[in-house]
């Protein structure tokens, strides 16, 4: 099973694949974390990624391509091995046409193919409010927001007392850039899913549990012809 989470930055699809991938033993691949993990291991491959995701630019194709490539090869491996992973749940992939092409390959290639596309819809403004508010530990990663969930210490993580930060990309010029690569790149692809049928939009503008429980039943239903029990 091959699932995909959209929606624009600020939607809250990393919080949900976060909580879904073990719930429903799907691999979470979230190519943003994976750039920022080479930008942290500092390669030459990583100073270049810092300078584009600072912008709040895309990554090339040809590499975001190539390293989902490897990530999914992985996978498999590891589930012929007998590794308990039921399939993938993209977090921030695809992003353009030429992703959602080189995924079908790439899939298409070991005989399977994407199962269901989730929309995490959430209006605009609040998605401002979200993103512009977000502050990120940078040492596990734990997500605060300025002002609907501060760290109980300013500038200092709850988890694991790593210093909390704004993203470069979560400043007012990333964010607007950011969106509007959203609209003109990513949001096509919503209708080249749902003419296979494939695509159900939820209600991202409400709490993480009842979004979480809304992606659930959609991907049961998609994948059992069933509701939740
Ligand atoms: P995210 O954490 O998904 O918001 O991604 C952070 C940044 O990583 C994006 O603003 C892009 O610069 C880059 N990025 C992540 N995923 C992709 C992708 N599928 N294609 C191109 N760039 C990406």
């Amino acid at each position: 099973m091959h699932v995909i989470l959209m929606g624009a930055q600020g939607s809250g699809k990393g919080t949900q694949a976060a909580l879904l991938g073990p719930e429903l033993k799907l691999e979470r691949i979230a190519t943003g974390d994976m750039f920022r993990a080479e930008i942290a291991s500092a390669s030459s491959l990583g100073v270049e990624l810092k300078a584009i995701l600072d912008r709040g630019d895309l990554v090339p194709d040809d590499l975001t391509n190539s390293i989902v490539r490897r990530r999914i090869a992985t996978l498999i491996e590891r589930r012929a091995d007998g590794d308990d992973v039921t399939g993938s749940l993209f977090d921030g992939f695809p992003r353009t046409d030429a992703q959602a092409q080189a995924l079908d390959t790439i899939l298409a290639e070991l005989g399977e193919a994407v199962t269901s596309v989730v929309e995490i819809d959430v209006p605009r403004d609040v998605l401002i409010q979200r993103l512009s508010g977000r502050r990120v530990c940078v040492e596990c990663g734990a997500v605060f927001h300025a002002e609907s969930s501060p760290p109980s210490v300013n500038g200092v993580c709850d988890r694991c007392s790593g210093e909390v930060i704004q993203r470069d990309d979560d400043k007012p010029e990333a964010i607007a850039r950011r969106l509007a690569l959203y609209d003109q790149q990513t949001a096509p692809l919503l209708d080249y899913y749902d003419a296979q049928g494939k695509l159900t939009k939820v209600d991202g503008d409400r709490s993480i549990e009842a979004v979480q429980s809304s992606i659930i039943a959609v991907i049961q239903l998609r994948t059992t012809g069933q509701g939740p029990a």
